[in-house]
């Protein structure tokens, strides 16, 4: 007699980001091991929460608390997990091409994240440090001390060297200057250094920062960040990059200057994973635009999340912005909506929940906007720890909350 095996289907994740990992952690609670066989993909054995890099870059956070290794966090008797890195996806042959083979797939998710957008200018790939990932971080937080360790050593001391240019004061740039701010005395003391040597320079295209946040919250935020040394440039555009300088252009003005600088960090923008545009998907700005199941208009079997998604918020009838908010609500949901094709029922559609924004400015101190709420300082702080800390519980519960969280309730 012929036995007949029915194997099952193989969902593969790409990415263990916010998304990847959302996805991964609840298809574990949606399905039976009988429903399917999952495979996880990532670059690096370890999670980390993007969320949380602007303090280890800046040297008040040690990074290793902001990562977390994926096998304690997804069951490996769940999900199988493989150390490798995407290249290529073949959506036409249903196969992922890794840097040490290939990997086949009947439904796959993709979460590869965002990369630092330059838009072509000059020198900032080359010589400006970006905020991406443990790797990156790591180097601004080591150059940037290796310049004030540095400093007392060399024989002729550049002015700038102690100079650190942020282009960009978006959330990523005011939360990193932030930091510094207070990073900046600890290694004046640690080096011997007068606290007037050191500029942070914070350069905006825009007439504000934080152009999402209301005036008064801005106002607080400037004012807060001015009185710890934090310069703003406002109006003023990056137009190149050198090894030692940015040349900036403000509005309006023909003249260009140049600011000199030790480190250069660049937090103008973000775009998606650009595999996913080489793959050939149809994108609209670099992102797939899916439907309301989280799904490819041209792959129904491919299903995208995070920051190569594109997702209209039906409130503000524009896409919504790139956030760890909307790429976990997103795995939530499409964990829910495979479950059902794998049962042959119907999907559910996805809608975003803005839940509000908190902006760091620094330990014990914040803006944040939650409706119709604004609020500042010590309590606005202690919202950032909830929401960060409340990602923790959602995907590994109480434990890893309060193994890696910020409440530090029993530290
Ligand atoms: P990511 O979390 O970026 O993860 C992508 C994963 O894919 C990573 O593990 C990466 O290593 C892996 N990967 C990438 N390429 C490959 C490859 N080729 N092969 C294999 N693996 C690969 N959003 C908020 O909602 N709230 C905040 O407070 C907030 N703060 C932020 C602070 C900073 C400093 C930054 C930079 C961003 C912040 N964001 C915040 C935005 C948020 O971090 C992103 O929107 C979110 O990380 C996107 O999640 P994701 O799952 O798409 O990808
Ligand atoms: P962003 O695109 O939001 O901000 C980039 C800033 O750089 C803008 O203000 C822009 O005007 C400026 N800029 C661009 N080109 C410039 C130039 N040539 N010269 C000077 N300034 C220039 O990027 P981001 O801050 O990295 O944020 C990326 C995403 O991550 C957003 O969706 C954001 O909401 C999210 N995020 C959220 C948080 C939070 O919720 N606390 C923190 C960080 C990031």
């Amino acid at each position: 007699m012929d036995v007949m095996i029915v194997s099952k289907p193989r969902i593969l994740i790409i990415g263990a980001g916010y998304g990847g990992m959302m996805t991964a952690t609840r298809l574990i609670k949606e399905l039976s091991p009988n429903d399917a066989e999952i495979t996880l993909v990532n670059k690096h054995n370890y999670h980390y929460q993007t969320t949380w890099l602007h303090q280890p870059a800046a040297g008040t956070l040690h990074h290793d608390r902001t990562r977390m290794l994926i096998k304690k966090v997804v069951d490996p008797s769940r999900v199988k997990f493989i150390q490798d890195t995407v290249t290529e996806i073949k959506p036409k042959e249903n196969k992922v091409i890794t840097e040490n083979g290939e990997l086949a797939y009947d439904y796959l998710v993709i979460g590869l994240g965002f990369e630092s957008n330059t838009f072509g200018i000059k020198g900032l790939d080359t010589h400006a440090f970006t905020i991406r990932s443990i790797d990156t971080v790591r180097k601004i937080r080591d150059h940037i001390e290796y310049q004030f360790a540095s400093y007392n050593h060399d024989e002729e001391p550049k002015d700038h060297k102690l100079t650190i240019a942020v282009g960009g004061a978006g959330l990523t740039g005011v939360e990193f200057v932030a930091e510094l701010a207070n990073r900046v005395p600890e290694l004046c003391r640690e080096y011997d250094i007068d606290r007037s040597k050191v500029r942070i320079i914070n350069i905006e295209g825009a007439p504000t920062i934080l152009p999402n946040f209301d005036k008064e919250l801005v106002d607080y935020a400037i004012h807060q960040l001015e009185s710890k040394g934090v310069e703003f440039k406002l109006n003023t555009f990056i137009k190149e990059c050198t090894e030692e300088s940015v040349i900036v252009q403000e509005k309006d003005s023909e003249d260009l200057e140049e600011i000199k600088a030790g480190t250069i960090v660049w937090t103008g923008g973000v775009k998606a994973n650009s595999i996913v545009e080489k793959s050939g998907f149809q994108t609209n700005r670099g992102k797939i635009e899916v439907d309301d199941a989280l799904r490819s208009p041209e792959y129904p079997n491919v299903f995208v999340v995070g920051d190569c998604s594109l997702v209209m918020d039906k409130e503000t009838n524009r896409p919504c912005p790139p956030t760890a908010q909307l790429a976990m609500q997103q795995g939530v949901a499409l964990a829910k909506n495979i479950r059902h094709i794998l049962h042959n029922e119907p999907t559910e559609p996805f809608v975003y929940k803005n839940k509000g924004t908190v902006a760091s400015l620094g330990a014990g101190d914040a803006i944040a906007v939650v409706g119709n709420k604004r609020i500042k300082g010590a309590p606005a702080a202690a919202l950032k720890k909830i929401v960060d800390d409340r990602y923790l519980l959602m995907l590994g519960g109480v434990g890893l909350m309060v193994k890696k969280g910020k409440l530090n309730l029993f530290k």
